[in-house]
């Protein structure tokens, strides 16, 4: 079995999504292992977005994601990390296809920030890097 980090972004919860998603999660045979509502930190995101430090994106996505609370999961099953980020579709909701998380709860908003609901760890080392800066 493996296991991956999972986040309903702030837009999620924010339009009242968080259940939608969940319930997608599950529906599909994944384990819900921890679950947790928080509201991030700086010092949080800057470690789990560490990657995208210095990108022109990076400032309006901290920002972005301070903005509200997000649930944080670790969600487990055979192959979840391809498993959820097939889910969750493709990064930009716009384009994102029908039928996945983003495709049908998504859509641009007009700002500089990819609003797209929620996020999954794309490896495993990943996974448990970011596990530990969410549950700790
Ligand atoms: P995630 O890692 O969030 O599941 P992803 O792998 O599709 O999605 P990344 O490339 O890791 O996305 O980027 C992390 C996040 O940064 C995206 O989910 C999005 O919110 C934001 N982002 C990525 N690229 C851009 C961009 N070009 N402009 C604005 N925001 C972006």
């Amino acid at each position: 079995t493996q296991r991956t980090l999972v986040l309903v972004k702030p837009d999620g919860v924010q339009r009242g999504l968080t259940g939608q998603i969940l319930a997608r999660i599950e529906a599909k045979g994944y384990t819900l292992a921890q679950l947790e509502l928080v509201t991030a930190t700086r010092e949080i995101l800057e470690r789990h977005y560490e990657e995208h430090q210095g990108k022109p994106f990076f400032e309006p996505l901290v920002e972005f994601m301070l903005s509200g609370p997000v649930v944080a999961a670790v969600v487990e099953g055979d192959r979840v990390i391809e498993g959820f980020r097939s889910l969750a579709g493709a990064t930009e909701p716009t384009t994102a296809a029908p039928g996945t998380i983003r495709g049908d709860l998504g859509r641009d908003w007009g700002e500089k920030v990819q609003k797209n609901l929620v996020h999954g760890s794309d490896s495993p080392e990943s996974a448990e890097r970011e596990i530990g800066i969410w549950f700790s």
